[in-house]
């Protein structure tokens, strides 16, 4: 059995010509999929993770955004994509959560992958249009059933964490809202900077600097406690807003193809662990409210059992929201 694991990675080594040797192959980049638009949260995490990588790596890394259907069509593209290590997929809780969204998963979450390790946890933030007339989460709840019916909350489609934080928080309060679907929250974040949406739940990675800014109002995190990040330190949790027990956090992922040959992920893998230790992604990361991952989580296989028991978690959610895509 043994022999015929061996033998049948040394037929994928030679079908894709990889191998850690002439990994990564001289002048080619490593590029990153982003499964949603650039500007975004997932984004954010993509480029700084990629200038981390380039030294350990040894290679350019580039992201590429290939936004749309809540991040599944960009993480398709790279289950199908060749199995060299040149074709990365950076990508959050949607992994977990499209299985149950989806009734037709163009690919398999747990057996199209070579598990990289984990990146980073990442908080997210209910925030809302600069012209909303509530000032706290209190009022915000006040406001939205005065105008049942025509609140709307952006997301970033259906497996997106947006849509997920979304899902729960209309649950929560037993209220629907409109949804409003875009390929990322990057566009979202603008229309509900210009108040053509109301409402979005997003990461930290994406609205620190805009609640910094004041262009956006602030109500609460999705973290049971409060963040330490100076920017958001301020902000009441939705738990001990009354919303009890409301926790989502969002985790990132790094992935390549499967069938990307065992020394080739080995190798992307040291790279992974040095570029989490790098002290300028940690600082960026932190200033965002990101909390990079260590040790034992950074394991392909730690990632693949975190993996698993977080759609075990968000399954059985999302069957009692009804929500599906076909
Ligand atoms: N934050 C988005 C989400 O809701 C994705 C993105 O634009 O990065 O999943």
């Amino acid at each position: 059995m043994k022999k015929l694991f061996t033998l049948s990675m040394l037929a994928v080594a030679a079908l894709t010509g990889a191998n850690a040797a002439d990994f990564p192959i001289k002048d080619k980049p490593v590029t990153i999929v982003v499964p949603f638009t650039a500007g975004g949260p997932t984004d954010r995490v993509a480029r700084d993770l990629a200038e981390a990588l380039r030294k350990p790596l040894g290679a350019n890394v580039v992201v590429e955004n290939v936004a749309g259907a809540g991040g599944t069509i960009g993480a398709n593209k790279v289950a199908k994509a060749p199995q060299d290590g040149h074709t990365l997929l950076l990508h959050h809780i949607g992994m977990a959560t499209s299985p149950a969204l989806y009734r037709k998963m163009p690919y398999n979450t747990m057996d199209d992958f070579e598990y990289l390790g984990l990146i980073n946890e990442v908080p997210m933030t209910l925030i809302g249009r600069p012209t909303l007339p509530a000032t706290n989460f209190k009022e915000l709840q006040a406001w939205i059933a005065q105008n049942k019916g025509t609140v709307n909350l952006g997301n970033a489609g259906l497996g997106a964490a947006s849509h997920l934080c979304g899902l729960l928080f209309q649950s929560a309060l037993k209220v629907d809202m409109t949804t409003v679907p875009y390929k990322g929250t990057a566009p979202a974040m603008n229309d509900l900077m210009g108040g053509q949406i109301d409402l979005l739940c997003d990461q930290t990675t994406n609205t620190t600097s805009q609640i910094e800014g004041k262009t956006v109002k602030a109500f609460a995190v999705t973290s049971m406690k409060r963040l330490s990040t100076p920017a958001l330190k301020n902000l009441p949790t939705l738990d001990e807003s009354g919303l009890k027990g409301f926790e989502v956090t969002i985790w990132h992922g790094l992935y390549a193809p499967k069938g990307t040959p065992a020394d080739v992920t080995a190798k992307i893998n040291k790279a992974l662990k040095v570029a989490l230790k790098d002290p300028e992604f940690i600082k960026k990361q932190q200033g965002l409210g990101a909390v990079v991952v260590t040790d034992k989580r950074v394991e392909p296989a730690e990632h693949k059992k975190f993996v698993a028991s977080e759609i075990a978690k968000w399954g059985p959610v999302i069957q009692a929201a009804g929500v599906y895509a076909d």
